[in-house]
């Protein structure tokens, strides 16, 4: 076994915005024997995951199941969809975004990228505007991120499907929620979007590895005349197979086990349940970094992501020492800042396999670090997070007295 820890004893405190801490329950899931993928047990299974997926992307449409890391789902979406040359239109909302629209050039596509400051989500009333003067109908897709893990930032999505109708633009609507699906709600059919995208290792809290497109009627129409060369990364195999459980290729057996128990531990707590935490563990951890004196970055109060938090550093500071201080002494990992937000930020998860508890644990790591890191701070987060969390009683305490 490598060392995967120098300090004795106790949990690594693993809060970055993913990969998230896995649950013991899911970690034994994992720990079984593999199968033969084209056997009886597996097709039980794969059938199993599958409709539990459905139910996380709220769609009675069609989703597909790739190993491979978020990455490998983008390229999914795009590929399967699209044809050289085909213009889309793609938001700058932090880092992913820009990703994003890195694999779309190299792929052949023609990118129109809506400048952003890092601090916003995608603007409905921008899309509405460019889509309308496309009277020629250019552009094929609306690519947005929901949850902006660089920056902490949530777009709405239903916002950018009303201007897209407004507009009478066809576009497709892809959306990437790698990291708000189970964590944030999401309603792929509801909200009409073309496309979705996600990954394992945040909000579904498995490890990484497996990711997902969900796909509507309209995307997959669009698959039949999408001229993008493809071949691993093509829907129609998937689809033809997965009726019956099974996959074209070699599945990750073991990690479409963690994915089974992680979608029977979502459905315990209830969805609804499960947003609900994530959304009173972002307030609390706001309210902490309010009495700390320091300033999230996220600038409008409707888009807070109840993922993660981006906390700016202050000026003269870096975030990156201050990490590494955090990780030295108290053994836990704190998101960096990505590209333009490199030193300048540290980014707080507080999704997946979470409670008050762990909120509290994390949030006094940050508090004792930034004293250590000589950062100048207001003494007060943790009791200003704890009063956040006596305002509202958890989903778990609801649960505990309906049941005594
Ligand atoms: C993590 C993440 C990605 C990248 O996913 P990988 O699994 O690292 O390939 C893309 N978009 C968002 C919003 C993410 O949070």
């Amino acid at each position: 076994m490598i060392p995967l820890q120098s300090h004795p004893s106790g949990r690594h405190f693993l809060q970055i915005p993913g990969p998230s801490n896995v649950p013991d329950r899911v970690l034994r899931a994992i720990d079984n024997v593999t199968i033969d993928h084209r056997g009886p047990e597996f097709g039980v299974m794969g059938k199993a995951v599958l409709s539990g997926m459905k139910k996380i992307f709220k769609t009675e449409g069609d989703v597909v199941i790739y190993p491979a890391s978020g990455t490998g789902a983008w390229e999914a979406a795009l590929v399967n969809t699209l044809s050289p040359g085909d213009e889309v239109l793609m938001a700058e909302t932090g880092h992913f975004a820009m990703l994003w629209k890195k694999m779309a050039e190299r792929l052949g596509l023609k990118v129109t990228f809506m400048d952003g400051d890092w601090r916003h989500g995608a603007d409905p009333a921008q899309v509405q505007t460019l889509l309308e003067s496309d009277q020629a109908h250019r552009y094929k897709a609306v690519c947005v991120v929901h949850n902006e893990t660089a920056t902490g930032v949530v777009t709405d999505v239903q916002a950018i499907r009303q201007a897209i109708d407004a507009s009478g633009h066809p576009a497709l609507l892809m959306v990437d929620t790698i990291s708000s699906l189970g964590s944030i709600d999401y309603r792929h059919d509801e909200w009409g979007v073309d496309v979705t995208v996600s990954g394992s290792q945040k909000g579904l809290m498995l490890p990484p590895g497996l990711s997902f497109n969900a796909i509507s009627a309209k995307a997959l129409a669009a698959s039949d005349k999408a001229g993008l060369r493809r071949s691993y990364w093509d829907w129609k195999e998937m689809l033809a197979i997965n009726p019956s459980g099974y996959f074209p290729y070699t599945p990750a057996t073991n990690l479409l086990y963690g994915l089974h128990e992680a979608l029977e531990m979502l459905f315990e707590e209830g969805l609804d349940n499960v947003f609900a935490r994530h959304r009173r563990h972002g307030e609390a951890t706001r309210a902490a970094v309010q009495a700390w004196g320091l300033e999230v970055l996220c600038r409008d109060p409707a888009q807070y992501s109840s993922v993660l938090t981006a906390v700016i550093m202050p000026e003269g500071h870096s975030a990156d020492a201050f990490r590494k201080t955090v990780l030295q002494h108290f053994n836990m990992s704190l998101g960096q800042g990505l590209s333009k937000l490199s030193g300048k930020v540290f980014r707080i998860g507080h999704l997946g396999y979470f409670n008050d508890l762990t909120l509290c644990g994390t949030l006094a790591g940050i508090e004792m670090g930034l004293e250590l890191a000589g950062v100048p701070y207001q003494k007060g987060g943790v009791q200003a997070a704890m009063a956040s969390l006596a305002q509202s009683s958890s989903p778990f305490e609801q649960k505990a007295v309906k049941a005594a």
